[in-house]
């Protein structure tokens, strides 16, 4: 445990659920992990413009963080 564990403090604009960080790029065994525990969603390692920063854990809305 590193004790870097991200969890974001905004909450769903559409149904106020909590929401997940998104990660790009190759996963780490550590990435893996948080994924399993729904701490974290892998966006993979396709990029483009305007990708989604946080996905909602209830009703699967993401959307772009600033
Ligand atoms: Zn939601």
């Amino acid at each position: 445990m590193t004790g870097r564990r991200k969890v974001t403090n905004v909450l769903c604009p559409l149904c106020g659920g909590e929401t997940v960080p998104i990660e790009y790029g190759e996963p780490s065994a550590e990435g893996l992990e948080a994924s399993d525990r729904g701490e974290v969603i892998l966006g993979g390692c396709i990029v483009w413009d305007e990708m989604p920063t946080v996905a909602c854990r209830v009703c699967d809305h993401s959307w772009v963080w600033k």
